[in-house]
């Protein structure tokens, strides 16, 4: 017997277990084994073992599907990395990163590729069939050309795959792959600084490089990619394209099917049907596919022969999951980029404050495109509009009222924008701005109206909430958190005429609802748009040239560091919405903090200078980039569980905890309740990214070691969440 390591899907250790076949079985190989009286799929992980349990107690392998190709090993290594890194069990991350198809306990069909039959010579020179069969004949006839598909040959006579099967054993058949298909060039000529992007990216193929593209919305960023992609394929290599969840639309799928229609094309995302996306996978993994377009899980295909990497919107929160296998998938990006010695282009308009920081440092190239490639089109004009003495009718300032009734007589098309990305009720003052930190951490403190605290959910400070502000004596601090349901009835009602269209998630549940969305706005019939981020980006709409954005400040009062970061590239892409053709937007802000950084910024329409700001303040507080953070959480149905549960834990790990380690909490997460369970959370915080890996590896032995039914924990390694 050979003993075999099987990465099953289960949370026990590493998910590696032990079984036993006669013969040894090929790494990355499917098989079928019983665990716990149960038939589950595995990989075959290592052979050759030697079994450290005794040999009469483990189970033979049921079923190896050999004749499948086996996982590649730079697939596995990248497994094995993501792992390790994100501290998951390992049987788990590859259940994760494998389709459902490849997780049933059965076989699954290889594709084929695709085949172009013609006669050989041998056949050639045989007698044709008899014209009075003419349907054979007209077969015949047409082998004779050049190579045709299957499905063009079926077409001429259904009976083909068999006539083609007995031919074959005649040896009159010849097969072959199809050529690689010519791509057309781009229907517009770079400008120089596209171009100067696309070169430097070229002189890098072959080798691990990765470049920052950072320009502004429509300076032609897919361009860019394209010309590269284009030259990736055309010497027959692949190229994996991530981008975001929102991004992967019909218009876009529309453009890369006009320039690479005949390249063949995997197109990997969550809503794809699983026997499709199964099959895509293969054909990734077996080289079929050599344009490979996906959201985050689409960095887990196996790819034999990568040539580059594309990550579109780099900085989007998309490419973080979540749940589970809590990964990063721009940051997998960058490690298979360079485990496959390719070059790696990271775009954004608003990269994210960690890329920037590397590009600054020079461990990324960056390439910049200053300008809209659209020569017609000009940036917006941004106003910002403070509204801290103004009154409001639900929100709107009467400045922002007159700009919609003007834009709306004079025909344009305007977009109100709310912002309500999730924050928790803060305290700030009305008189001066000031907003209320933790005098610990860096975070924002949190308003707990019934215990009449603020707290900080990153340290768990707390204090008592101050009568008067502490800058300029107010005592009438107010509590953020305004409704917005009233928008669209104070629109409808200032405007009765204008046809006022609200976008948000129920309005765009359907698949079709989109589609029907942009065509209402093709023919003219919208007049105001309503909606939220899912209206911020990759939408192009030509007439639309104003936008309005209320509630700007919102999640400046959040908790969560990053805050700002976020508000700035969102108030960015929405800006950037008006304007993007021949008339020029305009851009009105409405905000109760208008000295906060984050709007200079936006009015000169620069990332830099707020990049700047921002960094500065990060590496004053060691944040990231500048220190590491990993938070461990739990869950319970109360709070006081999960917190008595973190803080058993810390009493037996501190002792063993690297001094290089800040630990801070537990304390509450800024969303305590989520589908009925109560979640706290401890961050381990370094600078020093081993002593972090380390100390999160003892907190996961001890964690593993506390089996209590009642409590779920998770480890976050660089959370997004706070
Ligand atoms: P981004 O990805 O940076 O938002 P796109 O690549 O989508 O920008 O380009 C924005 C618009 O400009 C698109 O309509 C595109 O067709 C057009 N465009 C891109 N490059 C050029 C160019 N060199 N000349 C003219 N138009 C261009
Ligand atoms: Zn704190």
């Amino acid at each position: 017997m050979i003993y075999h390591h099987i990465a099953l899907n289960v949370p026990i250790s590493d998910g590696l277990f032990t079984y036993a076949h006669p013969t040894a079985l090929p790494q990355g190989c499917r098989v079928v084994v019983s665990f716990r009286n149960k038939k589950v799929v595995g990989i075959v992980w290592a052979s050759h073992i030697t079994p450290d349990i005794d040999t009469a107690k483990i189970l033979p392998v049921q079923t190896a599907f050999a004749d499948e190709p086996p996982l590649p090993a730079n697939w596995m290594a990248l497994l094995a990395f993501t792992a390790r890194y994100y501290h998951y069990p390992l049987g788990q991350a590859v259940s994760a990163a494998l389709p459902l198809g490849l997780k049933e306990p059965k076989p699954v069909a290889i594709p084929q590729p695709p085949l172009f039959y013609s006669l050989s010579q041998v056949g050639r020179e045989q007698t044709p069939p008899p014209q009075r069969f003419h349907k054979q004949y007209a077969l015949w006839q047409a082998l004779l050309s050049d190579g045709q598909s299957l499905a063009a040959l079926k077409k001429i006579n259904t009976q083909a795959p068999k006539l083609l099967e007995t031919w074959t054993a005649e040896g009159w058949i010849q097969a072959n792959a199809a050529d690689m298909p010519v791509i057309k060039p781009s229907e517009h000529r770079l400008n120089a600084e596209q171009k100067a992007a696309s070169e430097a990216v070229q002189t890098a193929f072959g080798s691990f490089m990765p470049f920052l593209l950072y320009g502004i919305t429509g300076s032609g960023k897919t361009e860019v990619y394209f010309d590269i992609a284009a030259k990736v394929l055309a010497a027959g290599k692949q190229v994996l394209f991530l981008l975001p969840e929102i991004n992967l639309t019909p218009q876009l799928l529309k453009r890369v099917q006009a320039r690479f229609g005949g390249v063949p094309t995997a197109v990997l995302h969550s809503q794809t049907a699983s026997g499709r996306r199964t099959q895509d996978y293969l054909r990734a993994m077996l080289g079929q596919a050599k344009l490979i377009i996906g959201t985050r899980l689409a960095v887990f295909t196996p790819l034999p022969d990568l040539g580059l990497v594309v990550v579109d919107e780099e900085h989007d929160g998309s490419f973080k999951q979540d749940n589970e296998l809590r990964y990063q998938a721009r940051d997998l990006a960058i490690w298979r980029a360079k485990q496959e010695n390719c070059p790696i282009v990271l775009g954004s308009a608003t990269p994210s404050l960690e890329s920037w920081h590397k590009a600054q440092s020079g461990a990324y190239r960056l390439q910049t495109l200053t300008e809209r490639a659209h020569t017609a089109a000009h940036l917006p004009q941004v106003d910002i509009l403070p509204i801290g003495r103004l009154k409001l009718d639900n929100g709107f300032s009467p400045q922002a009222l007159k700009l919609l009734q003007n834009n709306y007589q004079q025909g344009g098309m305007s977009l109100v924008y709310l912002n309500r990305r999730g924050f928790a009720p803060a305290l700030f003052c009305g008189e001066c701005g000031h907003t209320f930190g933790c005098p610990r951490c860096s975070a924002k403190m949190v308003l707990h109206q019934r215990a009449r605290q603020l707290r900080c959910h990153h340290c768990d400070f707390r204090q008592p909430v101050p009568y008067a502000c502490p800058e300029c004596g107010n005592q009438d601090l107010t509590a953020v958190g305004q409704g917005t349901q009233r928008i669209e009835e104070t629109l409808r009602a200032w405007l009765p005429q204008a046809a006022v269209v609200r976008v948000d998630r129920d309005s765009t549940a359907h698949q079709n609802d989109w589609a029907d969305l942009y065509r209402r706005i093709a023919a003219d019939e919208v007049d105001i748009l309503v909606g939220t981020q899912m209206l911020s980006k990759g939408h192009d709409f030509a007439r639309l040239n104003l936008v309005i954005v209320l509630n700007a400040d919102g999640s400046l009062y959040s908790a969560d560091f990053r805050a700002p970061e976020k508000l700035f590239a969102e108030l960015m892409q929405v800006s950037g919405r008006a304007g993007r053709s021949e008339t020029a937007g305009r851009v009105l802000i409405q905000t109760r903090l208008p000295e906060h950084p984050v709007f200079a910024a936006v009015k000169a329409q620069d990332y830099r200078i707020f990049a700047e700001n921002e960094l500065a303040e990060r590496r004053l507080f060691a944040m990231p980039p500048f220190g590491f953070q990993t938070a461990i959480r739990a869950d319970a149905a109360n709070i006081g569980d999960a917190l008595q549960f973190l803080q058993d834990i810390q009493a037996v790990v501190a002792p063993l905890m690297p001094s290089e380690v800040s630990v801070f909490g537990p304390a509450p997460m800024l969303m305590v309740r989520l589908a009925e369970r109560e979640r706290a959370q401890i961050f381990l915080e370094s600078v020093s990214r081993k002593a972090l890996h380390h100390a999160v590896g003892l907190w996961v032995q001890v964690l593993q070691q506390y089996r209590d039914h009642k409590i779920r924990w998770s480890v976050d390694v660089d959370p997004a969440e706070m």
